[in-house]
C-alpha cells in the first residue's frame, strides 16, 4: 500500500508549518509553489518577536524553494513613518535574510477601494453612521446575539454616495465607518459585521492625502495575500479567531475569477514571550518617548536593533529561535536560552582580550624599571586559525581589584601574601604584600616575578592554581564600559503592566516605572583595556577573559573607546538562583 503523505511527511523531523506545507507539495497543492510574506506594519522598530516570525516565513520560503515577499501592513498613517520602514529592512537583512519584493499594503488601497465598492454593490456592506460606542453595545456576548444596526439596510446608492464622502475629506474621523454586512447572530465575533473601513485624516507617509478612508486589517490583510500569490500566510495564535474571516474575504473576492484552487491559506503559531522582557512596539515606542532607555537601539531593549548593539550575532538570534521552536500554545521562554545561545556562538567568533573593569595598581618590584617585552595571546583557543596578537608586558600593571585579597580564604587562589599565581601569557609572581591608604583601603598592590615561568619557556608548566588577566598600565587604553542588566524587575512584565492598568488603574508610563529595574546600567569609567583594542569598530566581538563577551560601541572613537557587555561568560542569574 502506498504511504499517504500524511504518513510521509510523519516520518521526518520537521516543525507543524513544514508538515503542512510539505503535504502540500506531496499533493500538489498550489502547483507546487510555495510564497510566503512577512508582513510588519511600520509602528516601530521589530523586537525578539518579529525575529521569530522572519526565520518562519523567510525559512518556510528558503527551505521549499520559494519566495517570501517583505509587505509592509501600512493601513495606519497616524502611527507609521518612513523611519520605521528602513529600520526594519535593515534589522530584516541583518539577520541574514531577503526577501522577493517589497510590497505595500497601500498598492492595494485602489484594489481593496473597487472590492469594497463591489460588496456595497451586492449589498455586502454598509455605511454605519452610529458612535463606536454604540456598535460596540451591539455586538452582544459569544453566547447571545448582537442588534442589527438601525443602518444596516440601508439603500446601494446612498451606501455608496455616503462611502465616496468618507474618501472626500467632509467627514469626521470617526462619524461613519463601512461594515459587512455577515451574520449579526454569529458565534463568531468577528462576523458580527465587522468595520471594514474607516475615515483617517492624517497624511499616509507614501499615499499622502489621496486617501481618508482606509481599510481595517481584517479586509486588507487576506486580499492582500491573495492579490500577491500567497500560499501560506503564517501568523501568531491571535489570528485564530479571524481564520474564517480571512477566508469568506478570500472567497468573496476570489468570486467569478478563474483562478483554480489558487487562494492563500492562514496557519498560525505561538508568539515569542520573553521573561523579564517586554514585546509590542506600542510598549517600546512609550519607553523611547518617556525617555526611560535611550532609544530603539539601547542595548537594554529587545529590539533587533538594541540585540545588535548588544553584542548579539544573527546567528545566536536564529539558533535561539530554532531551539525554542514553533508549537500551537503560548509559554514564557526563559531569558538565559537566549544568553546561552549567544554565549556558544560568541564563544566560536570572539577574540580573547584583556581587559580590567575594576583597576588596581600591581607593581613588579624586581621587574626592571624601564623594560618592556612583546608577549603573545591566542586570539581563540576554539579556533586554531584565529591566530594570535602581540600584548606588552611591564613593571606596572592593572589587575582587578577583587584579584588581589590581603587576608584570603583557603580556596582564594588569586593574589594574597605568599602565594604563587600566573600572569596569563607571561609570568608567575609570587605575591609580597600591598599598600593601603588611611582609610585601610587597597592603593597598590606588590609581587615578584619567576623568570624562567615566562609562558611558552621550558620551565614554564610548574604549577599554579590561579591564573589572573593583567594589562600594562604604560600601554593600555582608557576605556568606558557599560555594563548591563535585565530592564524589568518582574518576571511576567506583559502581565503585570495589564495588572497594574486594569486593576490599579495606574497609567502605562507610571506602570512602567514601577516595574523598570533601575540598576539595569552602569556606566564604568577609567577601565584599561589592551593596546590591541585602538582600531575597533563599532559591532566587533570580544571576549574580556574571565568577565565576559562584550561589543564595541557605535559611541566608540579612538582615543574614547566605550563597550558593551553582551552576556557574562557563565548564567549568574541561574546561580544567584539557586542559592
Ligand atoms: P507588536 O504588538 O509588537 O507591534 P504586531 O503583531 O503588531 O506586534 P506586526 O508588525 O503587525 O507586529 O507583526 C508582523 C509579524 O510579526 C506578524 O506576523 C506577527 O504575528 C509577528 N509577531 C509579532 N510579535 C510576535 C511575537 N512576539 N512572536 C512571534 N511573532 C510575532
Ligand atoms: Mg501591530
Amino acid at each position: 500500500m502506498s504511504e499517504s503523505s500524511e504518513e510521509k511527511v510523519a516520518k521526518k523531523s520537521l516543525n507543524f508549518i513544514e508538515q503542512i506545507v510539505e503535504k502540500d507539495l506531496l499533493e500538489g497543492k498550489n502547483d507546487g509553489r510555495v510564497q510566503t510574506r512577512f508582513p510588519p506594519e511600520p509602528n516601530g522598530y521589530l523586537h525578539i518577536g518579529h525575529a521569530k516570525a522572519i526565520c518562519m516565513d523567510f525559512g518556510i520560503a528558503q527551505k521549499y524553494g520559494g519566495v517570501c515577499n517583505l509587505r509592509f501592513d501600512d493601513t495606519n498613517p497616524t502611527k507609521e513613518n518612513i523611519e520605521y520602514v528602513e529600520a526594519i529592512k535593515e534589522d530584516i537583512q541583518w539577520l541574514g535574510f531577503q526577501w522577493g519584493n517589497e510590497y505595500y499594503a497601500s498598492d492595494y488601497f485602489q484594489q481593496l477601494w473597487d472590492f469594497a465598492v463591489q460588496l456595497i454593490k451586492e449589498g455586502k456592506a454598509y455605511i454605519d453612521e452610529q458612535t463606536p460606542e454604540q456598535i460596540a453595545a451591539q455586538k452582544g456576548t459569544p453566547t447571545t446575539p448582537g442588534t442589527p444596526s438601525p443602518y444596516r439596510d440601508r439603500p446601494v446608492e446612498e451606501n455608496l454616495e455616503l462611502f465616496n464622502k468618507m474618501n472626500s475629506g467632509e467627514l469626521e474621523e470617526g462619524s461613519m465607518v463601512l461594515r459587512a454586512k455577515i451574520d449579526m447572530a454569529s458565534p463568531n465575533m468577528h462576523f458580527r459585521d465587522p468595520l471594514i473601513y474607516r475615515i483617517v485624516k492624517t497624511p499616509h507617509h507614501r499615499t499622502g492625502d489621496k486617501w481618508k478612508a482606509y481599510p481595517l486589517y481584517d479586509f486588507a490583510h487576506g486580499q492582500s495575500d491573495y492579490f500577491e500569490g500567497v500560499t501560506h500566510s503564517i501568523c501568531t495564535l491571535e489570528f485564530v479567531p479571524h481564520r474564517p474571516l480571512y477566508d469568506l474575504f478570500v472567497d468573496w473576492v476570489k468570486e467569478g475569477k478563474d483562478l483554480k484552487d489558487h487562494r492563500p491559506h492562514q496557519y498560525e503559531f505561538n508568539k515569542l514571550n520573553l521573561n523579564y522582557t517586554l514585546l509590542s512596539k506600542r510598549n517600546l515606542l512609550a519607553l523611547v518617548k518617556e525617555g526611560l532607555v535611550s532609544g530603539w537601539d539601547d542595548p537594554r531593549m529587545p529590539t533587533i536593533c538594541g540585540y545588535r548593539r548588544r553584542g548579539y550575532t544573527p546567528e545566536s538570534i536564529r539558533m535561539f529561535v530554532d531551539r525554542i521552536g514553533y508549537t500551537l500554545y503560548d509559554a514564557l521562554n526563559d531569558m538565559a536560552l537566549m544568553e546561552s545561545a549567544v554565549r556558544e556562538d560568541l564563544n566560536k567568533r570572539a577574540t580573547r582580550v584583556s581587559a580590567v573593569i575594576d583597576p588596581i595598581r600591581l607593581i613588579v618590584t624586581n621587574y626592571p624599571e624601564g623594560k618592556t617585552e612583546c608577549l603573545s595571546a591566542i586570539n581563540n583557543p576554539e579556533n586554531p586559525d584565529a591566530g594570535s596578537h602581540d600584548i606588552m608586558f611591564s613593571r606596572e600593571l592593572w589587575i582587578e581589584r577583587d584579584d588581589f585579597m590581603e587576608d584570603a580564604p583557603k580556596k582564594y587562589f588569586r593574589l594574597t601574601p605568599g602565594q604563587d599565581v600566573r600572569l596569563k601569557n607571561a609570568y608567575i609572581v609570587t605575591c609580597t604584600g600591598c599598600k593601603k591608604d588611611e582609610q585601610g583601603r587597597v592603593e597598590e598592590v606588590y609581587c615578584e616575578y619567576i623568570p624562567q615561568t615566562k609562558t611558552g619557556e621550558p620551565e614554564s608548566n610548574r604549577k599554579v592554581k590561579g591564573t589572573i588577566h593583567w594589562v600594562s598600565i604604560a600601554h593600555a587604553l582608557e576605556a568606558e564600559v557599560r555594563l548591563y542588566d535585565r530592564l524589568w524587575k518582574v518576571e511576567n512584565p506583559r502581565d503585570e503592566l495589564s495588572r497594574l492598568v486594569n486593576e490599579e488603574g495606574l497609567e502605562t508610563i507610571e506602570a512602567m516605572k514601577r516595574m523598570i529595574n533601575e540598576q539595569s546600567l552602569e556606566v564604568r569609567t577609567q577601565c584599561y583595556v589592551e593596546a590591541f583594542l585602538a582600531k575597533t569598530q563599532p559591532l566587533d566581538h570580544f571576549q574580556f577573559q574571565r568577565i565576559g563577551y562584550f561589543c564595541t560601541d557605535k559611541d566608540s572613537v579612538p582615543g574614547h573607546l566605550v563597550f558593551n557587555k553582551t552576556v557574562g561568560l557563565k548564567d549568574t542569574w541561574a546561580k544567584m538562583n539557586k542559592q
